[in-house]
């Protein structure tokens, strides 16, 4: 799955959702999710992100890496 990290918090640019094949990438309050089991891994999304918030999940920075955990709790939670 890809993953949506810090850079779209409060940005929410939503060019992703245009791309996104699949319609998996969802709005929350301050950021956008990626449903990590209806992604479908193509990464149309993350070249058009303004702000490079999207990264395939091994791909992850570092300092990222508990928005992999972030993005799926969203789903879980509602
Ligand atoms: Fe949607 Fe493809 Fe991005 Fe997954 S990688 S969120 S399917 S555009």
């Amino acid at each position: 799955t890809y993953v949506i990290a810090e850079p779209c918090i409060d940005v929410l640019d939503r060019a992703c959702v245009e791309e996104c094949p699949v319609d998996c990438i969802y709005e929350g309050a301050r950021a956008l999710y990626i449903h990590p089991d209806e992604c479908v891994d193509c990464g149309a999304c993350e070249p058009v992100c303004p702000v490079q918030a999207i990264f395939y999940e091994d791909d992850v920075p570092n300092q990222w890496e508990a928005f992999t955990d972030d993005n799926a709790r969203f789903f879980t939670d509602t």
